[in-house]
């Protein structure tokens, strides 16, 4: 019987390789790029920073990581729950673990007349969500995530100062645009687990579901160009023959694979600086620092090497900066009123970072389940985080729902 051929190694080809291994089905799994991984990829510099190619985390309790992952392998280290947030005025406020202990978070946030209703409503969120299963949130109606906030009765000031700067980094979208369900999805999960980085990078993720496949079932430099009957050509015109075909790329690239079947795709776009300090500014607090101020570039600032020191070399100490959406700057001009608010906020010593790269990711997180404007050809199978939603949790489902299903198919 000819491979399976799944056409991308991001999380999801990863996951549909492990479910067709697992059941003895040969496939062939094909990547355009130089390593296994899609968009969770670390870069190692020459003086030994791990860069991850934007910031993210690794939620622990998300369902399909403990499924599929071996956490520990991974040493994990955690983010200290909670965060620290700036204030419009400049000020610093620390929210401890609001989603955990919403009754603790600090009054400054709150107006005086909504504090305790909005503390209470925080409370009763928490409450609600946590029983669901993680499927049971992600369906139903949705709205956006907005319209849910302000359906809920939360007042405008903890919209601004604890939704947009919280929820804003996990959507990479300030306008707090995402699915209302996909919200509920994340809220539970921030309540249930921790967030995590692997000592040694992000990319450390994939990496360990590409171990568990054999080394010649995965061929990298392979862009595909097109889907054909029975198999695929590849961008130097070689033809492979699959028993099926796993679309397994991003949805724009879908959408050039599958010009009849895919949606258009709106993607949210980040851009992540990273920085070389002398001294950690977080003091080694493990804090993620969050930026309420409305018309900042700079949303959220971390030290990925207070986390986990493998990030930086020896005394030295890792910056990561983010600003979601699109700034429509030159990359000088953002870079220097991106240094312009780091040195408001982390003071004059700010000026001594220096620059290590700039990823600017303009394909970062697919809207909530593309629907797709017709079913794919037969034998062609799609799975990734756009048919469901911006996670790696969804990729690594979708992935193996796919591979379990073809595998059930085959039999
Ligand atoms: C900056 C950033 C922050 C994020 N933060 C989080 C987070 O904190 N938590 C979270 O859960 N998720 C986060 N995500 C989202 C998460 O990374 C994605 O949902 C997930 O990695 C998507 O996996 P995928 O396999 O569906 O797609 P991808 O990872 O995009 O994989 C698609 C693969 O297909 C390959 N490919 C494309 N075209 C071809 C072709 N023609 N031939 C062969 N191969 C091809 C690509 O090279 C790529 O390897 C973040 C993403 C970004 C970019």
């Amino acid at each position: 019987m000819p491979p399976v051929l799944i056409v991308g190694a991001g999380m999801a080809g990863l996951a549909c390789a492990s479910a067709l291994h697992r059941a003895g089905k040969p496939f062939l799994l094909l990547e355009a790029a130089d390593a296994v991984g899609g968009r969770i990829r670390t870069d190692l510099t020459p003086d030994g920073f791990r860069l991850d190619r934007g910031f993210q985390v690794l939620l622990s309790a998300y369902p399909e990581v403990r499924r599929q992952v071996r956490l520990e392998t991974l040493r994990p280290r955690a983010f200290r729950s909670g965060a620290v947030l700036r204030l419009p005025d400049g000020t610093q406020t620390l929210l401890p673990d609001p989603l955990r202990n919403p009754l603790a978070l600090p009054g400054a946030l709150f107006s005086p007349i909504g504090s305790f209703a909005d503390k209470l409503r925080l409370a009763g969120l928490v409450l609600e969500l946590l029983p669901r299963s993680a499927d049971a949130l992600l369906q139903g109606q949705g709205s956006s995530t907005l319209a849910y906030l302000r359906a809920g009765g939360w007042s405008e000031r903890v919209i601004e100062r604890f939704f947009i700067p919280f929820f804003g980094g996990v959507f990479l979208d300030r306008s707090l645009s995402a699915d209302s369900r996909f919200f509920r999805f994340v809220f539970q999960q921030f309540v249930l687990g921790r967030a995590l980085l692997p000592s040694l990078g992000m990319q450390a993720l994939p990496a360990q579901l590409a171990a568990g496949l054999p080394g010649d079932c995965v061929r990298l430099h392979a862009p595909v160009r097109s889907v054909e009957p029975g198999g695929v050509r590849l961008q130097n015109g070689e033809a492979l023959e699959g028993s099926a075909v796993v679309l397994a790329v991003e949805g724009h690239v879908l959408d050039a694979l599958l010009p009849e079947s895919a949606a258009p795709v709106a993607w949210q776009r980040t851009t992540c600086l990273y920085f070389d300090a002398p001294v950690s500014p977080g003091k080694g607090d493990g804090y993620l620092r969050l930026n309420s101020t409305p018309a900042s570039l700079v949303h959220n600032v971390c030290f990925p090497s207070d986390i986990a020191p493998d990030y930086a070399p020896p005394g030295r100490t890792l910056v990561s900066v983010s600003s979601h959406g699109a700034h429509g700057l030159e990359p000088a001009a953002f870079e220097k009123r991106v240094c312009a608010e780091l040195k408001e906020w982390f003071g004059p010593a700010a000026q001594e970072w220096r620059p290590l790269r700039t990823y600017e990711i303009a394909h970062a997180l697919p809207p909530f389940a593309t629907i797709p404007r017709r079913p794919p050809p037969k034998g062609v199978w799609i799975c990734g985080d756009h048919v469901g939603y911006p996670s790696f949790n969804c990729a690594l489902a979708t992935g193996r729902a796919t591979g379990e299903r073809l595998a059930a198919s085959l039999a």
